[in-house]
This record gives C-alpha cells, structure tokens and sequence, in this order.
C-alpha cells in the first residue's frame, strides 16, 4: 500500500513559513507584503479561487487588494490597471485570474506584468529564468510540487521521471524543475505514442492533463512516486464506474452527491502499485496557493 503524500499538510508548513517571513518582515520596520489579484468578468469557479486566495492571504498576514473589472473590459482598460498596479508600491505581487473572458488577450496581459511582481512566474523574463536555471519568481504549481518531494526526501537525482502534459503553467516548468534536480525527465503529452510504455518506465510520474482517471494502475512501474496535479469534476455514472474500480467510496459519492473530484490518475489502483501517491483532493491543490504565497513573500522581500 503506497503512502499519501499530504498535500494540505505540507500547505500549511509552506503558508506557516511565509507567515513568520512576513513576521519577520514587520520584526524589521518593513510592511507587510502586498498581493493585487484582478479578476474579469463572472466565472464562478474563478470567483472561488480567489476568495480562497485572499483568505490565504489574510491567515498569513499578506495585504491582499482585489480588483474585479466587468466582462466586456476592453484590453486598454486591463493594460491601465495593470500598468497602476506595476506602478504602485504597496504591491508586490501582481496575479491575473485566468481564464479571461473572451475578447482579452491573456498573453497580453501577463506579459504586461512586471516580472519582479509576476508572482505567478508565468513572465517570459522569469520562464527565461527557470530555463537558464537562476533564481527567479516560479510557477506556483510545480515549485510547490518539488516541495512537497524534498520534505518527503523523494531523491530526484538520476531517476526516471516523466511529466504527462507540457503547458506553461505545469508541465513545462515542471520538466525543467526536476531536470535542475538532476532527474531523467520524459515530456509525455497527447500526440505522445503509447503512454502506458512511457509511464511504465517513471521512477516518478507528474500527471498534469486535465483528464479524470486517464492514467491506470496497470501503467505504473511498481513503487513509482505518483504526483497528480489534475483536478477533474466527474459527473458520469458511466465513467465514474470505469475508474473508481478500487475506489467504492468516490463512487458511492458519486452516485449520492451527482459529482466527485478525481486526479488524472486512478488513485485507488496507484494505491496498490506505487510508493507514494497525492490525493484529489487534498494533494496538489491546497500547494498551489501557498506557492503563490511563498512568491509574494520572495517578491516584497526582493523589492523592498
Ligand atoms: P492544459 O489543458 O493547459 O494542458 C494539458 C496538457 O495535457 C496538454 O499539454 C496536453 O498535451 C496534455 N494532454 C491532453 N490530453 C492528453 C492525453 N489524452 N494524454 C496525454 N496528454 C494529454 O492544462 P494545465 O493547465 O496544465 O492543467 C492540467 C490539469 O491540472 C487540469 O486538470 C487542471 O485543472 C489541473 N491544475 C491543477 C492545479 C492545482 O492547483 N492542483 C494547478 C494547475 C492546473
């Protein structure tokens, strides 16, 4: 039986460590870090992130400034208040709530971000960084992954480790984060030829596709390390009973509550087979905000 790497147990060290970093601050005469997060237009679930990120940042005590702009903003009006915001000098962090609504040009918009204040990494200055290997404001997701394999002493050097997905936001910043840990890294994605063969051969499989249950138990080298960073809303019956086999709970919520979340892998069949394996819930998730965290903490002390 693999052990479960706690996700939110390892979020509250992260958000732990940025509170005594703003403490520390405060300790010295210098304020406290602030965050400015702009959200466009009604997207519920973008209206939940960041009231969860605002929360996080109130526990931590990180000044959080939001800005909800209506959907039909025109992309001058996002440049203006970003260009107010790069301007201003009580934020530090700046973070655009993607996705944007139709008609604005997200590229655009982050590119726009100074990327001293980039906390999300997502600047082609600080993916330029990451490249180049040098200290620089990183992608939330994957910096907090590798924490979370460095506190569980999970020893990248040398070993087999494959990233299903490729985008910028995980699984390109990932592959070059394990590859700066020495690791032997395989980018898998959705024109790779026979995944199962590819993921077989991971000493550590980073599964970042957006698909629920894609990756079987039967696909995993026995004691790999598994990290899912997918996050799926399954509402099939059909498909639920396809992957949740080894998983008579989330099925039985399923078929109770009309909706579960599910990683990208198939978490009770990893169970059986690998050394170590995230949840979804409760694995990558709770990481990522406190990741975003731990970058306006590194931004407010690199600014001022
Ligand atoms: P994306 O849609 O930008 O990229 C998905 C990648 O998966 C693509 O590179 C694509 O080539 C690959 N892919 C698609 N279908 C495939 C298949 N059948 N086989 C192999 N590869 C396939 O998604 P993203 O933004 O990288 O997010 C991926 C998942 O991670 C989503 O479920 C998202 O919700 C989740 N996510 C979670 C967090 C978190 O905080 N835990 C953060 C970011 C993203």
């Amino acid at each position: 039986m693999a052990t479960i790497l706690d996700g939110k147990a390892h979020a509250d060290r992260m958000l732990e460590a940025v509170r005594l970093g703003v403490e520390a601050r405060k300790a010295k005469g210098l304020r406290a870090p602030g965050l400015a997060v702009v959200l466009v237009g009604d997207d519920p679930a973008s209206h939940v992130y960041v009231r969860n990120k605002s929360a996080a940042c109130a526990k931590v005590g990180i000044t959080s400034f939001e800005h909800r702009l209506p959907a039909d903003t025109a992309q001058a009006d996002l440049d203006a208040l970003i260009d107010r915001l790069n301007a201003d000098p009580g934020v530090d962090g700046i973070l655009v709530q993607l996705p944007l609504p139709k008609g604005l040009d997200s590229k655009r918009a982050l590119h726009r971000i100074s990327p001293e204040k980039d906390v999300d990494g997502f600047h082609p200055i600080n993916q330029g960084l990451l490249l180049e290997g040098l200290p620089g404001l990183r992608p939330c997701t994957p910096s907090a992954c590798m924490s979370l394999l460095a506190h569980h002493g999970v020893d990248l050097k040398g070993i087999r480790a494959v990233v299903l997905g490729r985008s910028e936001i995980v699984g390109k910043p990932m592959a070059l984060m394990l590859l700066e840990q020495h690791a032997t890294v395989t980018i898998a994605h959705s024109r790779t030829k026979d995944l199962p063969a590819v993921c077989r051969e991971a000493d550590l499989l980073v599964a970042a596709v957006g698909r629920p249950g894609l990756v079987e138990g039967s696909w995993l080298k026995p004691g790999a390390v598994v990290v899912d960073v997918g996050i799926n809303r399954v509402e099939s019956l059909s498909l639920g009973e396809q992957i949740f086999a080894a998983e008579p709970k989330k099925l039985e919520n399923l078929k109770t509550k009309g909706a579960v979340l599910c990683g990208d892998v198939r978490f009770g069949e990893a169970m059986d087979v690998a050394s170590a394996v995230t949840p979804v819930p409760g694995g990558v998730g709770p990481l990522t905000i406190a990741g975003l965290l731990t970058n306006a903490l590194m931004a407010a002390d690199r600014n001022r």
